[in-house]
């Protein structure tokens, strides 16, 4: 991978036709170490955030030795990119055919199930293996979730008790649970309300758990979604492990995807037409954008402008805007707002960040578009949780001022009336 300073760098350079995804390895390194440091049990990457050679290497250079994986293509990548890490196979619902493939050709011996039929499958496909660590995934109640997880995945709470219990009588290797507060969780105290509930069901059950998986939902900083400090989310995880009812050497794993990642890449689009407030550009929701149309996150942007060495940052009075994606599907539509400078017109750059989490992965080749060239670079991402660049969202001052002028234009407006 080719590596700029930063990305006016490579504007100035190259002037790019197609969308450039930036890789901010320095950023993942950061991210993970901070994770283990703080983190008191074992830290699995969810590989499906972004499962980016890069990002595998990276990872595991900076100390992470596990890894959630849902398919055999990503147990194969892990395998590749991080040889002799630990995988999970935390998909609860798997072909007895990537069971098989996942047990005996890549070693992996721990499986997450919702339903007894899952746990038959699961013995059947290992030939009834009774080295295996089995995670059942509860279906818990959790506010403060930006992305609901819960509704797919899970056992109810009610029928927990017979699956955790059959689940400990299938293995003489380990038995866990694990659940999912929901992606981007805006509350700390979502996890320990989640542990609370996971341990009336082992209660319940009568069984002794070797882990309490706590999942994923570690949040990232986008406009108008700052979410309180991450230490905070590891205080409430401590204080809902010392009250749940488990023995003295339980493990406690969690499996972060968003909050490992985020940070770490953007994409640099070009603007190929102007109407008024919608700006035409090379990459949408069929390429890196698919949250920015789906659900609607206004991502932070930056512009740059000029040709070789001219080209420059520009910062200008800044306005909304909203994009198109390039395809033909009029669903390729992100609203923003974007705040961009009123001047920005066909030909200029315009870099979207915090693209690292389920934005870079969710590439398609619809339309003939999509296939965005990757670089690595080394300035800091557009805002972090890891103090890289910390709450230099959700505003910029331009920015403020322009709020600060719409809202006085709007009220003018409400007293004419
Ligand atoms: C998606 C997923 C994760 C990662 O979730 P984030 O919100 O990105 O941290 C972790 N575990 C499981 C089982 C998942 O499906």
């Amino acid at each position: 991978m080719q590596t700029y300073h930063t990305p006016l760098d490579l504007v100035r350079e190259r002037s790019p036709e197609r969308p450039v995804a930036f890789a901010r390895p320095d950023s993942v390194a950061v991210a993970a170490r901070w994770f283990q440091d703080n983190f008191k049990g074992d830290v699995f990457y969810a590989v499906k955030a972004n499962p980016s050679p890069w990002v595998i290497e990276t990872l595991a250079k900076h100390g992470v030795a596990s890894f959630d994986v849902a398919s055999v293509p990503e147990i194969e990548l892990v395998a590749k990119y991080a040889p002799g890490s630990r995988m999970a196979f935390m998909h609860p619902v798997k072909s007895r055919a990537a069971i098989r493939a996942a047990y005996f050709d890549h070693g992996v011996k721990a499986f997450a199930l919702d339903t007894h039929e899952e746990l038959q499958k699961i013995l059947d496909s290992t030939d009834g293996a009774r080295d295996l660590t089995l995670i059942v995934r509860l279906g818990v109640q959790a506010e403060g979730a930006s992305y609901s997880l819960s509704g797919k995945f899970g056992v109810d709470l009610h029928e927990a008790p017979s699956l955790l219990l059959a689940a400990r009588r299938a293995t003489e290797g380990k038995m866990g649970v694990s659940f999912h507060v929901g992606s981007q969780c805006m509350r700390p105290t979502a996890y320990q309300a989640a542990m609370a509930q996971a341990s009336r069901a082992i209660v319940r059950a009568g069984v002794m758990v070797d882990i309490v998986d706590v999942g994923g939902g570690f949040p990232s900083v986008y406009p108008g979604m700052v979410p309180p400090d991450m230490a905070d989310y590891l205080d409430s995880i401590d204080r809902g492990f010392a009250d749940m009812m488990v023995h003295e050497d339980t493990e406690l794993w969690c499996e972060p995807g968003r909050a490992l990642v985020a940070e770490a890449s953007s994409i640099l689009t070009k603007v190929e037409l102007r109407k008024g407030d919608a700006l035409y550009l090379n990459d949408g929701s069929y390429g890196s954008l698919f949250d920015a149309a789906h659900v609607k996150w206004p991502f932070p942007v930056k512009l740059y402008r000029g040709e070789g060495g001219e080209a420059v940052e520009v910062e200008g009075n800044l306005r909304p805007f909203r994009f198109y994606g390039p395809t033909c599907d009029s669903l390729d539509h992100m609203p923003g707002p974007f705040w961009l400078p009123e001047d920005i017109r066909e030909g200029d750059y315009v870099e979207i960040g915090m693209l690292g989490a389920y934005g870079i992965a969710m590439n398609t080749r619809f339309n003939g578009f999509g296939d965005a060239e990757t670089v690595a670079v080394e300035d800091a991402p557009m805002a972090s949780m890891y103090g890289l660049a910390r709450r230099s969202i959700p505003l910029r001052k331009s920015e403020v001022q322009n709020v600060v002028k719409l809202t006085r234009a709007r009220s003018k407006k409400r007293r004419k009336k």
